[in-house]
């Protein structure tokens, strides 16, 4: 029975339907800023596809898919070294599960809110749509914050986090990953702890070591997989990445293999980036800078600011979260690599960066765009790939780290870059051809928007009203 038949509501145009949802979402959800804008950039973009489809609306289907299948919100109890109750918050945001088991990240910082993994786990959902693997969309985390603490305290935080979080998961229920500040280490004491709560060795989580379950490929899948959406939307233009200029921002897990695969392509990077400030090397990070900054990141732990103080060709601007820009945005670059955190591109670094020339902006990092910025970057028609496709590539290699421990193998390096690359060239193929079907050729905020929507509507139409 197809669920129109359930409904008797009456349609109205499309227009007053999305603007109802959206006032109902922040009515609903307030004090949520993040979450009311990724929800307004994507209904805002479904118009055609819900007036070709009208019993998307009789279904209600927007209203579902805005409201979390589950939320999940607990506390974290810990000892620091110094033998304080530290006591945290845990979330775990279980969006949708109509095309596979929840599937998304953990993010430990202390910006971390319910609206922010809200905003996250509903971009999973279409992302994980895209990926073209049978993955639902989820999220989770905690405000507590890894800088500055011991690997113990770390750990200590990892293991009361998952005797809560365990009785939500399962290889075929949630299979959470990492985000920013849960990196191997933590995704390493979450495993362990999960494994000695449950007795059970499954693949519950993904980026785990690669003597334990791991994908070859996970840790560089994002950077990479934005790389590879950059020269897919450049050969539309009959352009390549070979001797651009190019911008990451951040330092982290995206940024740095994005740095690395743009050099595998024969790109130079002049800058990146991490909360504090921004370095400006003129002469480019070579694989050399580049093999400093992961053990400076990684191992040390370090700022950025130590790039310049070790390497003169560089420069160190500090950023001023006072300021209305970043002076990252304004290095004249040709291409755009956001990927530290969301909307750290607002409308005037992204009216800076078309002026001096930019042509691509691949976002590596979630909804790193405002509204305004995204709007600009469209209106000037420079290759803009949203985050939900261009970033999508960390987790469809999850998906991936998934396949190979259901089936008790290990793919080698190659396969797993192979079957990356070639997801990530049919999630442009679908965004692009997607746009150009539905009459905004070229728009791939729309492509994407339109092409991961209609697999989970269609899913849930299938499914009944659950
Ligand atoms: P990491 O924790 O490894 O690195 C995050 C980087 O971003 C750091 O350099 C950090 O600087 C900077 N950063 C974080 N928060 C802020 C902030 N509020 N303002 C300025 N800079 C900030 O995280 P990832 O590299 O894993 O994640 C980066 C982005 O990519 C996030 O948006 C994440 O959601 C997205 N993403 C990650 C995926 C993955 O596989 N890891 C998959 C898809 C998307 P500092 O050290 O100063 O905090």
């Amino acid at each position: 029975m197809g669920i129109s038949t359930l409904s008797a509501a009456t349609t109205k145009g499309t227009a007053d339907y999305v603007n109802e949802v959206l006032t109902s979402v922040r009515a609903k959800n307030p004090a949520e800023p993040e979450f009311h804008q990724a929800v307004q950039e994507v209904l805002e973009s479904l118009g055609p596809a819900l007036s070709k489809h009208p019993e998307y609306q009789k279904a209600r289907i927007l209203e579902r898919m805005v409201e979390p299948e589950r939320v999940i919100m607990f506390r974290v109890p810990w000892v620091d070294d110094q033998g304080n109750v530290q006591v945290n918050r845990g979330f775990r945001i279980q969006m949708s599960s109509a095309i596979g088991p929840y599937k998304g990240g953990l993010r430990f910082h202390p910006s971390v809110n319910l609206g922010i993994l809200k905003f996250l786990a509903f971009e999973q959902v279409l992302k994980n749509s895209l990926t073209t693997l049978p993955m639902g969309g989820g999220k989770g985390g905690s405000d507590f914050d890894p800088k500055g603490k011991s690997d113990n305290e770390v750990m200590r935080f990892c293991q009361s986090f998952m005797t809560e979080l365990c009785r939500h998961i399962g290889p075929d229920t949630d299979v959470p990953a990492g985000d920013i500040g849960v990196g191997g280490r933590e995704i390493g004491f979450l495993f362990g702890q999960y494994k000695r709560l449950k007795n059970e060795f499954t693949g519950v989580l993904t980026g785990k070591g690669l003597n334990w379950g791991g994908s070859l490929i996970r840790p560089e899948a994002t950077g990479y997989g934005c790389v590879y959406f950059a020269s897919e939307m450049l050969k539309t233009r009959k352009e390549k990445l070979e001797g651009k200029l190019c911008l990451v921002s951040g330092s982290g897990n995206v940024s740095q293999y994005t740095i690395e695969k743009l050099l595998d392509f024969g790109a130079k990077v002049i800058a990146m980036s991490d909360s504090n400030g921004v370095i400006h090397d003129h002469e480019g990070i070579n694989r050399e800078k580049l093999a400093w900054v992961l053990e400076l990141k990684n191992v040390r732990r370090g700022r950025i600011k130590e790039y310049a103080d070790h390497f003169k060709t560089a420069k160190y601007m500090p950023v001023d979260p006072s300021k209305d820009f970043n002076p990252l945005w304004a290095i004249k670059a040709d291409c755009a690599f956001p990927s530290a955190t969301q909307n750290e591109i607002n409308a005037k670094d992204a009216a800076t960066l078309v002026m001096n020339g930019c042509k691509v902006v691949a976002e590596g990092a979630n909804m790193p765009s405002t509204l305004d910025a995204t709007k600009l970057f469209l209106e000037a028609k420079i290759l803009y790939g949203p985050a939900k496709a261009a970033n999508a590539g960390g987790v469809a290699t999850s998906g991936l780290e998934m396949s190979q421990n259901s089936m008790r193998l290990s793919w080698t390096r190659a396969e797993v870059d192979e079957r990356l690359h070639n997801i990530m060239i049919a999630i442009h193929k679908n965004s692009f051809e997607t746009a150009e079907k539905y009459g905004m050729p070229g728009n791939l905020v729309f492509g994407a928007n339109i092409a991961g929507f209609l697999k989970v509507a269609d899913s849930m139409l299938d499914q009944g009203l659950v």
